[in-house]
């Protein structure tokens, strides 16, 4: 039988059931989820699930896409439809469908809504439950991997969020010891007051940027002395030039931190050297 799923107002079978490939839950896990368990056709533990996900929404500023006992008769109605009486309801909502960019929306777009059910064969889980199971360890690492390009850019549309806010273009993450890491979607440099280079070295939880990578070739050739060591942000204010890099933003001067100037707060010649350089070399090596 053909599962039913309800996807921003419409019910229809779950193979033809879509969600758009703007949804900020695809592009950056831009949501949050929930999941029922469903005994003999109702929902379990209604007042913690819908607690939990309210304030995930707020948390992430994203507002409850209807009232409760609205989303408790769309619940109910995909159990329904699905003829389910023992299985999982699986609800997710993201902050919806817009145009990629890691801050929210400028003008806000509805929340996309998601329902799916399953069916749970109660016998095969009692008996499974009467022989045990096993579990394995694993180091506690969510997320220390932002050496991986992944889509899990919470963190980073957050942070980017936040820039914007302050009318700025990027964040930049501190770590627990106060160095700067990379921003949210651009690696971070200064030019300390050496006229050293300087850089996060990827042994950091960072991404390695291949920008990053180029550019710490190009600066070598230019003869500029290169170091991929951390920086606080009051080493950057006191730096003569600060500048973030990526594949959108290729060398982009930083003249303030947190509202406080970069060295003279003006746009320095290192940076806009490199920046050239990078441009240079890119268009000539491009295939
Ligand atoms: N760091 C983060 C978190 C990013 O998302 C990006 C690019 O999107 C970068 C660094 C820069 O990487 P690249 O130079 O490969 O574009």
């Amino acid at each position: 039988m053909s599962r039913i799923a309800y996807v921003n107002g419409r019910f229809a079978p779950k193979m033809q059931a879509v969600v758009h490939i703007e949804d900020r839950g695809y592009q950056l896990a831009d949501a949050v989820y929930e999941v029922w368990a469903l005994f003999d056709g109702k929902l379990a533990d209604p007042e913690g699930h819908f607690a939990r996900l309210e304030r995930s929404l707020s948390e992430l500023r994203i507002p409850m896409p209807m009232s409760r006992a609205a989303l408790t008769t769309v619940l109910r109605e995909t159990v329904r439809r699905n003829r389910i009486r023992e299985g999982l309801v699986y609800l997710q909502v993201s902050r919806g469908v817009a145009r990629r960019d890691h801050a929210f929306p400028a003008t806000p777009v509805p929340p996309a809504v998601v329902v799916t059910v399953s069916r749970v064969d109660r016998a095969a889980t009692e008996a499974r439950a009467a022989a045990g199971v096993s579990v394995v360890t694993t180091p506690e690492n969510r997320w220390g991997r932002c050496d991986i390009k992944t889509v899990g850019l919470l963190p980073n549309a957050l942070a980017k969020q936040k820039a914007r806010e302050a009318g700025a273009a990027e964040a930049w993450f501190v770590d627990d010891l106060g160095f700067v890491t990379e921003g949210a979607s651009s690696n971070a440099w200064i030019v300390d007051g050496d006229g050293v280079l300087r850089t996060r070295d990827t042994n950091a939880n960072i991404l390695r940027g291949v920008t990053r990578l180029s550019l710490l070739d190009v600066a070598r050739e230019a003869g500029l002395k290169v170091e991929e060591r951390p920086f606080t942000p009051d080493e950057a204010v006191a730096a003569k030039e600060a500048f973030i890099t990526g594949a959108g933003t290729l060398v982009l001067p930083v003249v303030a931190i947190d509202g406080r100037n970069v060295g003279d707060g003006k746009v320095g010649p290192v940076a806009m050297r490199l920046r050239r350089l990078y441009i240079e070399r890119a268009k000539a090596t491009a295939i």
